[in-house]
């Protein structure tokens, strides 16, 4: 028996085919947002891919689990928003089992990464998880004796949106100065075009200027890397807000660890020290002595492992 699962973000879709613990196929598609019925196919398309690979082998899918990136509610299998994908109330999971035919569990894609962390990846040895994604957003998810707390309405752990900064700079979502909005790909993009329209003139900020559209936050990490002082003060100011806020976390939930995962992992050297400051001088002494943050043990596949865990255990 084999499980599929697939972590479908707004720029790409990934997924895997696990048998008996093993991959025995992956599946890597740019994700098309441009309806939610090219979302829905692209997902289609990539459970054919792993599903053939199956086939070939002989091998039995017994279910799909999915993580997608926005507000799931979980026991009803629909996306009720998601903040960079033209998905509202869309019940993908039923949409999507009539397609393949096979069994489908749908869940929040950084509730996954938790699951997958907890039970396999860097809190493998805790009962007491939270985790963080941190990528173009930043998302969250809570796994408690390797189960995850999802909430009344499957929204819980947004762990982007805790307010850092009161009338701080503005999310997607709407909230001023959330950890989102200070701390993840898109805050560190807008500190580099700000800086770039107040005239402020570096390696980095003229590097911007000559191509906005294709800079990113590895960019910033080069500039940082060639010493550009604007790079790393932007990349320790966000530490110290994701400091600010793992600190809260901490002090809500008394964990065992906080696992980290995400693209902005590459930049994690230039935000660690201001963000261990910043957890050290916010956390309270009794769950900051306790608890360890830990960089994920399973790189970008994090939420495919969670998405074929949930598939496997049938939600
Ligand atoms: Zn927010």
């Amino acid at each position: 028996m084999a499980v599929i699962g697939i972590d479908e973000g707004a720029s790409k879709t990934a997924g895997i085919l696990l048998a008996e613990g093993r991959i025995e196929g992956r599946v890597r598609l740019r994700t098309d947002t441009s309806s939610s019925q090219a979302v829905l196919a692209g997902l289609l398309a990539a459970c054919s891919h792993l599903m053939n690979e199956a086939a070939s082998r002989r091998i039995e899918v017994s279910g799909i689990g999915v993580g997608v990136a926005g507000f799931i509610d979980f026991e009803a299998g629909v996306v009720t928003d998601a903040p960079n994908q033209p998905l509202h109330d869309f019940p993908i999971r039923d949409l999507l089992a009539r397609e393949v035919g096979k069994p489908v569990c749908v869940d929040n894609d950084a509730n996954l990464a938790a699951l997958a962390e907890a039970r396999l990846g860097a809190g493998k040895d805790s009962r007491y998880l939270i985790h963080l994604t941190l990528g173009t957003g930043i998302g969250g998810g809570i796994a408690l004796d390797g189960r995850l707390y999802r909430g009344a309405l499957g929204s819980a752990g947004e762990f982007g949106h805790i307010i850092i900064v009161e009338g701080g700079p503005q999310c997607n979502s709407g909230h001023h100065g959330c950890l989102e909005a200070l701390a993840s790909g898109t805050a560190l993009y807008r500190r580099v075009e700000e800086l770039a329209a107040g005239g402020v003139e570096s390696a980095m900020t003229e590097d911007f200027l000559k191509n906005p559209e294709s800079f990113t936050a590895g960019d910033i990490c080069r500039h940082a890397d060639s010493n550009d002082s604007f790079a790393i003060d932007i990349l320790a100011e966000a530490g110290k807000h994701l400091g600010s806020g793992i600190a809260t976390l901490v002090n809500i939930f008394n964990p065992d660890v906080v696992t980290l995962s995400g693209g902005l992992l590459e930049c994690f050297h230039y935000m660690e020290g201001e963000m261990r400051r910043a957890y050290e001088e916010n956390a309270i002494p009794i769950s900051r002595r306790h608890a360890r943050i830990l960089t994920t043990a399973l790189g970008d596949d994090g939420g495919q492992w969670g998405a074929a865990i949930l598939a496997a255990e049938g939600g």
